[in-house]
């Protein structure tokens, strides 16, 4: 969905993106490593119009911080 931009539950092509972002106090989409919004990973997601399926997709820059946290688990 994310390099093809169609829709792996119903083959729409309608696909918007919300960027993610993280705000003052952790608002935005994305996820809280640590205790700053420096230390967060933002999360983009992609939107199918037609059925309403979403997926959310890590920054690649960001991974780490989410793999050095204290919140992931394997
Ligand atoms: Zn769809």
């Amino acid at each position: 969905m994310k390099n093809q931009r169609i829709c792996p539950k119903c083959n729409g092509s309608d696909i918007v993106i919300v960027d993610g972002y993280c705000g003052p106090y952790g608002t935005g989409n994305n996820i809280m490593t640590g205790a700053t919004i420096f230390s967060s990973a933002r999360v983009d997601r992609y939107i199918c119009c037609s059925c309403g399926y979403s997926e959310e997709w890590i920054n690649r820059e960001d991974i780490e911080k989410v793999k050095g946290s204290k919140k992931s688990h394997r």
